[in-house]
């Protein structure tokens, strides 16, 4: 399972920052992720208007 992001697609709008139930991505220059919070839940993927974010369950 895993968290990926494209900084090139990403728009820095904070959509998955404010999505986030478990406050694993911060916005700075780039989307700052933390794999140690993280649930691999999804919902920021879902949330991405540009689909800059996958998380896979393989
Ligand atoms: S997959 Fe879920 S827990 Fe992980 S960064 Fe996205 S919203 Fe947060
Ligand atoms: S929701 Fe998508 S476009 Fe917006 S900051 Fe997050 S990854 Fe970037």
């Amino acid at each position: 399972m895993t968290w990926s992001i494209n900084n090139d697609k990403c728009l820095r709008c904070g959509g998955c920052v404010s999505v986030c139930p478990v406050a694993a991505l911060e916005l700075r220059d780039n989307i700052i992720y933390d794999k140690k919070l993280c649930t691999l839940c999804g919902i920021c993927d879902k949330a991405c208007p540009v689909e800059a974010i996958k998380v896979t369950k393989q």
